[in-house]
């Protein structure tokens, strides 16, 4: 069972992998992008963890609907909405329940990964953090280290893929050849959960 202790230690894991991270997220971002997708995921896991210890939330719903609505208000590019939604709606598919199987919440994280290709309209193939969210979800109704190497793989599959979605579909076929930083920070952010599981 996934109690709410794992889901602090989830967010407590992304916070650090992000920190450690921060400046290849933003190379990858200065190829396509505007060079800000380390720090703003930097800034925002930062608020998070901040306001995890401060309101202690008694749930795994409510640990995740909180850390989402704080990525939201703390992060102003595209990844903060979207990863904000995330973790907002997977934490309002888990209802209130004290622990939850990994299976429940495989279910919620798919609900919240489609929320997110709603909130910003992409598909698979687009060039975004869908790319490894939608195999992610997929494979976690399998196992947590399964749903690493299908983020993983998302993520490096995105380096041939034009952008059709966010900044880097201005540079139109330039984009292609670069890997998609929202697509390598959501790899993160699965083998964070990963490593919260172990
Ligand atoms: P911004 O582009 O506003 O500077 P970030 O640099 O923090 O925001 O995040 C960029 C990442 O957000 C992209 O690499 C991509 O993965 C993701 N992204 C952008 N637009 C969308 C969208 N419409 N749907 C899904 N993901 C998106
Ligand atoms: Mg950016
Ligand atoms: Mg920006």
């Amino acid at each position: 069972m996934l109690d709410t202790d794992f889901f602090r230690r989830w967010m407590t894991a992304a916070a650090a992998s992000v920190e450690r991270e921060a400046n290849h997220l933003t190379e990858l971002d200065s190829a396509i992008g505007d060079a800000d997708h380390g720090s703003n995921l930097q800034r925002g896991f930062a608020a998070v963890t901040e306001v995890l210890e401060k309101d202690a939330p008694a749930t795994p719903g409510a640990v995740l609907t909180l850390a989402g609505r704080r990525l939201i208000s703390t992060v102003g590019g595209a990844s903060g909405p979207l990863y904000g939604t995330l973790l907002r709606r997977t934490g309002k598919a888990l209802g209130d329940d004290d622990e939850v199987t990994r299976t429940q919440f495989a279910q919620a994280f798919a609900a919240g990964v489609a929320a997110v290709g709603q909130l910003g309209g992409a598909q698979a193939g687009d060039k975004t953090m869908l790319d490894a969210l939608l195999p992610a979800a997929e494979a976690l109704a399998v196992s947590f280290d399964g749903a690493v190497d299908a983020a993983r793989a998302g993520a490096e599959a995105t380096v041939p893929m034009q952008a059709r979605k966010g900044r880097a579909s201005y540079l139109g076929e330039r984009s292609i050849g670069h890997q998609d930083p929202g697509a390598t920070s959501a790899a993160l952010l699965v083998e964070a959960l990963a490593a919260a599981a172990t």
